[in-house]
């Protein structure tokens, strides 16, 4: 079992603690927001003074916060975690950040005789809790062994896609893709309806032909058709428009880096963006259905 060091216990980060203190695990926690905090200690974990203060006696460091920002503001500089880390530390930054600030720290923590991987996640709070989210990591194999030990206490499917920040590169593709598939849904049900389809039929007719997709098929977006969906239950979320317009922002930037063709994510991006500039920001990703319904 890990001795672990989890700092950044918000929606995602508190439930993702709670399962490492279950899994067996002992667990040292730190929020910048006290509050955070008490779920976790409450199932046993031990509560930190400060982000410095976890490290002491951690083998293993697990950060899930914000924006590439926080994750060098927390990692980098003298005072930063690299710095105080005692040799071996092995690192796991389960944020969604952009891939340089991703290569940078990792980078930084290998010169310093440290482990690390960047981890983001796919599933939501949900899966958070039930301890069914997806990992892609970036890092070396021998990172990427022994920090699956630790991660399989929150998660199912782990995957090493590359060096470092190759797991965030694989977590932009796949939300990028998403979020275009989600469109192409939503536009080709509502079509349908438009011309006097029932939108069940048409799901179950694209379900055994060549439409076929995840949207489709786990997170239908036309109200009614499965009552598990966000879209059955007034869009609730499910997976914030803010969120997913946060990682296409970070797939333009990195396209931009990398001067990627990705037209089709980038007008995601634009329908995203002005569909959550008229008050769509927290509801599920699936009411982008509703850009296509006539007023
Ligand atoms: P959140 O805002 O709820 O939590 C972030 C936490 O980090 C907060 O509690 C904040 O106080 C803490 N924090 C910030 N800076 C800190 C610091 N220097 N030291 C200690 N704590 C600090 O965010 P979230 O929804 O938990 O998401 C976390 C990450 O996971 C984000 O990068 C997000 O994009 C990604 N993600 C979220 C979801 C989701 O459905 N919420 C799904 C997949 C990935």
């Amino acid at each position: 079992m890990a001795n672990v060091a989890f700092i950044g216990l918000g929606n995602m980060g508190g439930p993702m603690a709670v399962n490492l203190v279950k899994a067996g695990h002992q667990v040292t926690v730190f929020d910048l927001v006290d509050a955070a905090m008490d779920a976790v200690v409450a199932q046993g974990a031990s509560k930190a003074a400060t982000a410095l203060d976890a490290l002491a006696g951690a083998d293993t460091v697990i950060t899930m916060l914000p924006a590439g920002k926080h994750v060098a503001g927390l990692y980098l500089g003298d005072e930063g975690l690299i710095a105080k880390a005692s040799t071996g530390t092995l690192f796991m930054d389960c944020s969604t950040i952009d891939a340089e600030t991703a290569r940078k720290v990792g980078e930084a923590a290998t010169a310093q005789g440290l482990q690390m991987l960047d981890a983001p996640v796919s599933g939501g709070v949900k899966a958070a809790q039930a301890g069914t989210l997806a990992f892609m990591c970036g890092g070396d194999t021998v990172a990427f062994e022994r920090g699956k030990k630790v991660l399989e206490g929150m998660g199912k499917n782990i995957f090493l896609a590359g060096d470092h920040g190759a797991g965030q590169i694989a977590k932009i593709c796949n939300n990028m893709l998403l979020a275009v598939h989600m469109i192409g849904t939503a536009e080709a049900l509502q079509l349908g309806a438009n011309n006097g389809l029932d939108p069940k039929v048409l799901s179950e007719i694209m379900l055994n032909s060549s439409g076929k997709n995840w949207s489709l098929e786990n997170y239908n977006p036309y109200p009614e058709v499965m009552p598990t969906a966000p879209a059955s239950n007034d869009y609730k979320p499910g997976f914030m428009v803010q969120l997913m317009l946060k990682d296409l922002g970070l797939a333009m930037e990195n396209s931009l880096v990398t001067q990627s063709a990705v037209p089709m994510g980038s007008l995601a991006r634009s329908l995203y963006s002005s569909f959550s500039q008229k008050g769509n920001a927290q509801r599920d990703f699936s009411a982008i259905l509703e850009m296509f319904q006539s007023e």
